[in-house]
């Protein structure tokens, strides 16, 4: 593991600081959290600059026009760029963060071809389609069935929780192709759907936050092409499981940078308004400041080894950063609103974008240790996958592997 820049890589750091110190001042200001047009029209712009520039998709194959620099280029770029102030994926995360690496692993040189450089051009954006009504931490439990019918899959079924679907050009599908009562592990299938796809419907759910960030998937005979299936039919566990090793493994490294940089706004509060007397809030905030370089230190460990292994997919030490850095996230809120009091329960609607208002990021911390898999489930595959202990017990509706 290598911890220090090398000559290249502070050439690369330097070069990158130069361009976002030129190029952040020429962006519009943010739109608003529940303006979806102007955030997909915002978040795509800011892709398609990086494109441009040349840092879009850096460890990503040259050959689909990534820069194909290495993963640890890769954690520089999102690290300086958190530090400048730079927006973050936003309603690219599917797409950048996950749906575009699982296509570089297990797609078809014609499906890489056609998604890779529409999703790192910003032209594309993805949704996942994983969870269901009663299939969230046991996914594998999940009953949206395709049947096929000559070179279609026919698919009928609901989704729920799909982020950013209103906005979405395309979704990663995981569906049931084997039999209803059939090892529920085989028989899934990992499909492309095309979100203009007659049949697909959307409700959007509120979040607690006030957001319409989420929606439910309604299928009803969505017609899919044979040509969208990633990997074998009844493979699709296997592929989602690499879908959740980009999504756990680097998905959440812009928001270490970030969490740090906040934690020193909360210091600097504190002593201005004499929080920092009480020796408790001291060494909260001194535990968390230890806690994210442990986790900055562990992402670049994780890296590492995804560097050095023989197909690039982060291994089960992913969980482990999930799992400390959600937990860890939501201390950082509570802190804050202890250190900011009255102030950290007001909720200003104009205030309230994406990454501003404090009581809305606290309430959006609570989301940490749900989304992309619980804190339980990491605790099943840290568990059985990395300290060897036994499997939980097959009864039914038990979770294989720990589940999602
Ligand atoms: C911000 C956010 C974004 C999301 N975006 C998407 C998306 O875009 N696409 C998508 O498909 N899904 C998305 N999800 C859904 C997310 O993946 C699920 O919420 C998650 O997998 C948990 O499933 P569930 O909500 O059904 O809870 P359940 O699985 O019903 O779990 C309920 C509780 O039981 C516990 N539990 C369940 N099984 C076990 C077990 N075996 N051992 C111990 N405890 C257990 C859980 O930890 C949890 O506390 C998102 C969720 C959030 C919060």
């Amino acid at each position: 593991m290598q911890l220090r820049d090398t000559r290249d890589q502070q050439r690369f750091r330097e070069e990158l600081r130069t361009w976002l110190r030129a190029t952040l001042p020429t962006l519009d200001p943010q739109p608003s959290q529940d303006d979806w047009p102007a955030r997909r029209a915002y978040d795509s712009h800011w892709q398609a600059l990086l494109h441009q520039a040349g840092y879009a998709g850096l460890n990503w194959p040259s050959a689909y026009g990534g820069r194909g620099a290495t993963p640890t280029e890769h954690l520089i770029f999102l690290e300086e760029s958190e530090l400048a102030g730079a927006p973050y994926v936003g309603v690219n995360f599917v797409g950048l963060l996950h749906a575009g690496p699982t296509l570089i692993a297990e797609a078809t040189p014609e499906q890489r071809e056609r998604h890779i450089p529409a999703i790192l051009r910003g032209d594309e954006i993805w949704c996942q389609g994983f969870s269901e009504p009663d299939a969230g931490s046991d996914l594998a439990a999940l009953r949206t069935r395709a049947a096929r019918d000559g070179d279609h899959y026919v698919v009928n079924g609901r989704k729920i929780w799909t982020s950013h679907a209103e906005v979405a050009d395309y979704c990663e599908l995981l569906v049931r192709t084997g039999p209803p009562d059939g090892p529920k592990h085989q028989g899934i299938t990992w499909l492309i759907m095309p979100m203009d796809t007659p049949g697909v419907g959307l409700r959007p759910l509120m979040t607690a936050g006030g957001s319409t960030e989420f929606s439910e998937m309604i299928l009803e005979d969505v017609r899919i092409p044979v040509a969208n299936r990633v990997g074998e039919e009844g493979d699709g566990w296997r592929i989602a499981m690499v879908t959740f090793a980009f999504e756990r493994g680097t998905g959440f490294v812009s928001e270490v940078v970030w969490a740090r940089r906040r934690l020193v706004e909360i210091a600097a509060l504190a002593r201005e308004n004499a929080t920092w007397e009480d020796s408790d809030i001291r060494r909260r905030i001194a535990r968390l400041a230890a806690e994210f370089d442990a986790l900055w230190a562990l992402v670049k460990r994780n890296v590492s080894e995804a560097e050095h292994s023989a197909d690039g997919v982060p291994g089960p030490g992913s969980s482990v950063f999930k799992l400390r850095f959600s937990e860890a996230r939501q201390h950082l809120d509570d802190v804050h609103a202890e250190v900011r009091g009255r102030d950290a329960l007001a909720f200003d609607d104009d205030l309230c974008t994406y990454d501003g208002e404090p009581s809305y990021e606290r309430l959006r911390s609570l989301a940490y240790t749900i989304a992309a898999g619980t804190s339980q489930v990491q605790r099943n595959i840290i568990g059985e996958r990395i300290l060897g202990l036994p499997k939980e017990p097959s009864a039914a509706g038990a979770t294989k592997g720990g589940g999602r």
